[in-house]
This record gives C-alpha cells, structure tokens and sequence, in this order.
C-alpha cells in the first residue's frame, strides 16, 4: 500500500487558503524593525548616530567607545519591540546564511543581579566556533580561526525575537571566509574606478554605487507531498517522476490569476518583506506550473544581496504557516522550466545620476556610453570568469537547457544600440575635425535618448542583456548567493573603467588631444575589440553554439570546467590587482566550490539509487504479483486457451522484469563509478568524474523507473506524482 503518497493526497485535497489580514498599509509598516536612520534618531545620540552614518557613507571607523554608545541603543530598540536575543548574521561559503544566538540577559556570578546587556564588543567582534564552515583550507594552513565582523552598511534587523546584526566572516588573518567580504571590497574597487571616469564628466561625483535588484523565481509545492518525495527533501528537486500530461504547453499559469493559497502565502510574505525594510514590488505567476516570481525595488548592491539572502530565509517559514515548502532549486521538475534570478545591474553616482541611463545632453550621453561599452568590454575581456560565477551543479541544469541562457556568455544591446555603436566605430583616429564633433554630438550621441525609448525588441534568450537603463544578468541561479555574480560583475568593470581611464588620460596628456576626442578614440577602439561577445539572434539555437565556437567563446556546459576559470592566471591578477581577493582566498573559493559541486552529485546518486531500488522496484514487483496471479486465475480457468487471452499481462510481466533488471545494473554501474571517483585525491578530477562518470548514470536510471511509473497500477505507485506536485494548488 503506497500509504504515505496518498495520506499526502488528502491531506493536501483537504487543504484551505490559510487566512490573512494585512495590519496596515506598507507605507506605515516598511523598515519597522530595522534599526534604520528613524530608529538610530530615537534610540542613539547625535554623535552616535553621525558615527555610524560616516561608517556607511565614508567608511569611516568607529572606535570602541562610540560602539558601546551604539550598542546601548541597538539594545534599547530592540527590547522596546520585545527581543530577547541577538546575533551576528553572516554568509559563509555554504550558501546559506548562519546565525548563533545570544541572549541579551546576564546575571552575576551567583545568579543574583539580572540584567538585559549588549556592548559595543559584542556589537563589533564575535566568535562563532567556526570550524565546521567551508573554509578551502584556508584555516588549516594558517592555524588561524575566525571571527565575524559588524557591517554598518547593512542596518541590523529584528527576525522574529532576535536582533540580527549583519557581519562578514573572516579568519584571524585576514582572508575572507564569506561571500560579503569580497562583495565589500569589490564594490569599493568600482565606487573608486568609476567615480574616476565619472570626474570626465562631472567634478562633483564623490561616490559611485552599484545597484542590484534581483528576481527571484520559486516553486511552491504543498508541504505534505513535498514531504512525501525523499527526493525533495535530500535534494531539492525530483530525480525521477513521469513528466505529466499537461504541464505548460499551455501557457495558462505564466501571469495568470495567482491561485488563492499562494496568494495569501505571498500577501504574508510581503507584509514579513516591509517590516524587514526589504522593498517587494512585483509578483506573478512564472512559465511552469506552481513556479511564481517576486522582485523588489533595486537598492545598493550589499543591501541587496542581504536582503535577498534574508529573503530566502524568510520566504521558507513563511511557507510552512501556509503549508508551503519552497523549492529555489534550478530545476526542480524534468520538463517543466526552472527558476533562475536575473541580476539587474547598474551604476548610479551620489549625484543621482544612473550611469547606465542615457542623459538629456549629448555629455552626458557620452557618460552613458563610456559605462555601457566599458561594460561590454568588461565581459567581452573575462566571459569564463563570469561564466565561472555562476557554476553550480543545479544551475547546470539549466544553463544550456533550451529554457534559460545557454552557458556561453553574450551580451545583447538590441538594434539601435547596436546601430550607435556602429557609428562610433567610424570616428577617425587622432584628433577630430569641428564638422565631424558636432555630427557626433548632434547625430548620434545625441539621439540616444529617442532610440532608446523604442529600444523594446527583448531578447529572452541572452545571459547579459541591456535593458534601457540596466544590464541585466540572467544567467544567475535562483538558489545562488548574488554575491558571486556580483563580485565577480563589480571587479571586472572596476578593472576595465581603471584600464580605460588610464588609455584615456594617456590620449590627453600624450597625444594632447581634448578630453572628448581621447574617450572616442579609446571607445572605438572597443567597440572593435568586442564584436565576438555581442549577440542579438536565438541563443538557444544551435547555430549559435556553432558560430559562437567560431568566434572563440567558451562554452562550459558543466560546473567543473567552467571553475578553471576562477584560478586562471587572468582571474588571479585581476581579483588581486583590484584587492577583492587575494591568491589563498581565490583558489579557496574554487576548491570549496568544486567540493560542493562532488557531494551535491554523491548525494543525488545515493538519494536516487535507494528510491531507484527500495521504492520503485518493491512497488514494480507488487504489481507484477498481480498479474503473475492473474495469469494464473486465467490459465485455471481457460485452459490451454490461456495464453492468447493473458496476452497483454504477459507482455507487461516481462517489460517489468527487464526494467527491474536495467535499474539494478545500472544503480550498480553508478555506485561503481562513485567508488572509483571516491579514491581521487585531485578536487578538480574528482568532480570531473562525478560529472562525467557518474553523472550520466542518473538519466540511464530514471528511464527505466519513469517507465515502470506509466507501467504500475496507480493504485500501488508510492512516490507522489508530477501532477499531484505541479498541480495541487
Ligand atoms: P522586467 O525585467 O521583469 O521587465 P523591470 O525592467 O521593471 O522588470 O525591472 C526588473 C528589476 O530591475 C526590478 O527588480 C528593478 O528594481 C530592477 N531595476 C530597475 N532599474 C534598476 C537599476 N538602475 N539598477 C538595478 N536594478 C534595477
Ligand atoms: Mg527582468
């Protein structure tokens, strides 16, 4: 009896629209329990409250004293709303977030005395006994441990009954163990870069922010059958089930009326959004069947990056008040699309300029090009890194899968640009003439505006595409950390506008040409330079991964290929020129990262060898019983006769039999190919051969058993159905 799958059934047929009341408008409630410039107001001195704002805006340091002043009032906030405990909040290699809990209350040595206390030491340093995080060898080869350290650029933030105080991770010698320490230096080295270039244009810039505002694409399946598939719950996604009938050939789930139970689950998760001052705008229905979509406002980049890692926290036990479980995984479901998180990105100056929007004069458009084909340049120089940022084994899945981008790294800019860009390449060389600067200026740098308003031609297919006032990065996984891709997105553009400046300076100072006539000398240099990264045709097809061979794009399909890249010369000088990580820290990252790429594989070939064999083949060989006794009864019955009216159960016995038989011999090939790659000493060969020795295994595997699903009276099928799953709302 297949009991579990159909408890499941009921429990989730009996389910109803959990209810929800909004308590007030968003507007009254957004940032309730940050402690945000109107907290810091109420609850810290002027001095205080200064100090942290110089701390955000100026990097200013602030000193044990002025910590202990802080803390006081953090502390102060935080009981008035009724917390008891605190936490240094952090982003360690695992790709979740960590937190250990504190409470504020202390009493003295003999019990007497209690007292709710929070220092400016605890507010600033932490400890976390840190020796079970990922740490590539880092700590072993430095004997060193680590400590979490308080970022005031992400204001703290109550999550339940804890004060949570955003941290990075580092050891005692300084190499970043997290994903916001890099993130951090990155996004120093492009305020710096880019606020140089910007000084062309306008003296007054003093800081250049990156932006980012990410989507963030999910299944919601009801908990009771999320529960029901081992699969799910080990790996995040189902590693056999027979597609269903229907799934969305259709089209009628992408934006339509969003169910009322995932509605009521969003409306919640929306309200836990405001009060968290985590700014959610938009949310829809996706492409595949249960697959939704919520995207916020786009804020500072670090900001954003938290907030999304808070989000994702957030959007899970949300979920299981609404009998919900989230599956961020790429790939959820064989035939259906999967989720990913395109990264919008741009630039914007403290002069509230988007460096990525053109501007109302033809300088200022000139500015806007600098960014946009720096940009290009930037990609075009270091695809495979960027490419690199985004490996993992489930956003594999995807990359390359006919639904999302492919794994090669292109960038689309739409027809008109693509027509300025062709102008610009026909700027003479040196010095220009008065006729040939105003045809410039009034003819093509100073119709960007107009072109770009009608610059609606969308190319769903591209990994970077610009979008009127954005690039945005598509081929980010919906499970990632942004971090990866924005550290790696902010240092290449941060190397390239370091480069630029310095050719365009030179131009100027060596060549004495005005400052105008040496950024469109360097330009169309680049526009030359970058034809092969651009793109505007099909990139599913092909053609493409043909022409883009020709061109000399890489084209990594899996995650241990395309990690060399991150610990190539290249990568290594670059992440070290512009002091986002060092060598030990780099190569670190990639050994952790190919480490996490060998168990996810080892646990999804374990996860589905004991399904393959403990679930599917009992079940095939209950139902064969049956009609093994079946064919009995008939053979009583009828005789010699027997054998023409027993036909189709006779051919159903055998199909069985041989399915059976082609599980077990390939689950066998499977755990032998793991036992061989298990031996391998060498990270990056062990990975290769999870990837391409026991990898394959697992198609081979859900073949057979994803027939014996369509072959099995549903009656005895035990593991949850496709469409119990995708359609159960
Ligand atoms: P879509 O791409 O789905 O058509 P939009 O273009 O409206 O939707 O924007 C998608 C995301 O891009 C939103 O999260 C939005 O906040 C973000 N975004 C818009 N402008 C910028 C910007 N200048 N920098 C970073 N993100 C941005
Ligand atoms: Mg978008």
């Amino acid at each position: 009896m297949s009991t579990l799958r159909f408890q499941a059934l009921k429990e989730a047929s009996n389910r109803r629209p959990s209810k929800f009341e909004e308590a007030d408008r968003k507007s009254n409630i957004f940032g309730a329990n940050v402690f945000n410039d109107k907290a810091m107001k109420q609850f810290l001195t002027s001095d205080a409250h200064k100090g942290v704002k110089d701390a955000v805006q100026h990097g200013t340091k602030i000193d044990r004293k002025l910590a202990d002043y802080i803390a006081m009032g953090m502390k102060e906030w935080a009981l008035s709303k009724g917390v008891t405990h605190y936490t240094h909040w952090f982003q360690p290699l695992t790709g979740t977030t960590a937190e250990k809990h504190d409470a504020f209350f202390e009493t003295s040595y003999d019990g007497s005395d209690p007292v709710e206390k929070f220092g400016g030491g605890q507010l600033v340093q932490q400890e976390p006994d840190a020796s079970s995080f990922p740490n590539g060898g880092i700590r072993n080869t430095f004997e060193a441990r680590g400590y979490t350290a308080w970022d005031p650029t992400s204001p703290a933030f109550i999550f339940g009954t804890t004060l949570c105080i955003p941290t990075v991770f580092i050891s005692y010698t300084g190499e970043a163990l997290d994903y916001k320490t890099p993130l951090l230096r990155a996004l120093n080295a492009v305020d710096e870069a880019a606020t140089d270039v910007c000084k062309y244009f306008d003296k007054n810039v003093k800081k250049v922010t990156a932006t980012l505002g990410w989507e963030q694409e999910y299944f919601l399946v009801d908990m009771a059958l999320a529960n029901s598939r081992p699969d799910i719950i080990m790996t995040g996604r189902t590693l056999l089930g027979h597609t269903s009938a229907k799934g969305q050939q259709l089209d009628d789930h992408y934006f339509g009326s969003i169910p009322t139970r995932a509605l009521n689950y969003m409306r919640e998760l929306e309200q836990e959004c405001m009060y968290l001052g985590i700014p959610v705008k938009t949310r829809h229905n996706e492409v595949a069947p249960n697959q939704f979509e919520l995207a916020p406002i786009f804020e500072e980049t670090n900001l954003a990056v938290d907030h999304n890692s808070l989000l994702m926290d957030v959007m899970q036990k949300v979920a299981e008040r609404h009998d919900f479980k989230v599956l961020f995984h790429e790939k959820p479901f064989k035939g259906v699309n999967g989720s990913g998180k395109h990264n919008n990105w741009s630039l914007a100056t403290d002069t509230g300029v988007n460096l990525l929007s053109p501007g109302k004069t033809p300088m200022s458009n000139l500015q806007f090009l600098s960014f946009f084909i720096n940009t290009i340049k930037a990609v075009d120089t270091y695809e495979s890194l960027l490419r690199a940022a985004i490996a993992t084994a489930s956003n594999d899945h995807r990359l390359g899968a006919n639904e999302a981008p492919p794994a090669i790294i292109s960038v689309f800019i739409g027809q008109q640009l693509t027509k300025v860009l062709a102008e610009l390449e026909g700027v003479s060389t040196g010095k220009l003439s008065p006729e040939e600067k105003t045809d410039l200026k009034l003819n093509v740098v100073g119709k960007i505006p107009d072109v770009l308003l009608d610059n609606t031609d969308r190319n769903r297919t591209s990994p970077f595409a610009f979008t009127g006032n954005k690039f945005e990065f598509r081929a980010v996984g919906s499970s990632a950390n942004c971090a990866n891709a924005m550290t790696t997105l902010n240092t290449i553009v941060a190397k390239q506008l370091k480069d630029f400046k310095k050719e365009v300076d030179a131009l100027i100072d060596e060549k004495g040409l005005k400052k105008d006539e040496a950024i469109f000398n360097v330009l169309r240099e680049y526009i030359k330079q970058t034809k092969n990264i651009l793109f505007e045709g099909d990139g599913y097809s092909e053609a493409w991964e043909q022409e883009a061979a020709k061109r000399g794009l890489s084209n990594f399909k899996t995650t241990p290929l395309a990690l060399k890249a991150k610990v190539s010369q290249q990568a290594l000088d670059l992440f070290k020129e512009m002091n986002v990580m060092n060598h030990v820290e780099v190569e670190a990252r990639y050994e952790i990262e190919l480490e996490e790429y060998t168990k996810k594989i080892q646990i999804e070939g374990r996860v589905l060898g004991d399904i393959a064999r403990n679930h599917v083949i009992p079940t095939a060989i209950r139902y064969q019983n049956t009609l093994i006794e079946n064919v009995r009864g008939l053979k009583e019955i009828f005789g010699s006769d027997f054998e023409n009216i027993a036909k189709e159960q006779i051919v159903l016995i055998k199909e069985i039999s041989s399915h059976i038989e082609g599980i077990n011999r390939k689950v066998e090939a499977m755990t032998e190919a793991r036992k061989t790659a298990n031996v391998i000493t060498d990270a990056q060969e062990m990975a290769e051969a999870y990837c391409d020795d026991v990898k394959p295994h697992f198609e081979e595997i859900r073949e057979h058993c994803d027939k014996l699903e369509l072959l099995v009276d549903d009656e005895t099928w035990t593991l949850t159905k496709y469409r119990e799953l995708l359609f159960t709302r």
